[in-house]
């Protein structure tokens, strides 16, 4: 997942100035390292750093995204959680029994059928589905 906006700003605050080589090494370090300051925090969402701003310093998500993404799912959960030992709703497209009543109608062609069906598939191709009279020439 892509940083959320207080992510890309606190990486914007501390990588001021700096090269693209500094900063990748700072990166590498963080990553091994957590900072020891108590108000940069791991996002729950998008898990990069952010600066937790809040008075109360309980922020878990570094942006207004990050928190829309993290309530969402929060809600699916309890939806789920909710639901449970639910008996199941019939979907409307249920794809397999549909299919599973057509291939019990499906009758099984036996093979000279199917030999008839093949000749005649292969006849058409040859005469390009037209149907020409048949000739009786007496010998
Ligand atoms: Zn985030």
């Amino acid at each position: 997942m892509d940083p959320g906006e207080g992510a890309v700003e606190f990486m914007r605050e501390i990588t001021e100035g700096m090269t693209l080589e500094e900063v990748r090494d700072l990166y590498r370090h963080m990553m091994r390292t957590p900072p020891d300051d108590a108000k940069v925090k791991r996002c729950a969402t998008c898990n990069y750093y952010f600066r937790d701003k809040t008075r109360p310093g309980n922020a878990k998500v570094c942006g207004p995204s990050c928190k829309t993404v993290r309530k969402t799912e929060q809600k699916a959960d309890q939806r789920a959680k909710a639901d449970e030992g639910k008996p199941k709703k019939p979907r409307r497209h249920d794809t397999e029994a549909l299919l599973r009543r057509l291939w019990n109608r499906e009758k099984p062609y036996d093979p000279d059928k199917l030999a008839q069906m093949y000749a005649a598939r292969e006849r058409k191709r040859n005469i390009g589905g037209k149907k020409k009279p048949i000739r009786r020439v007496d010998y």
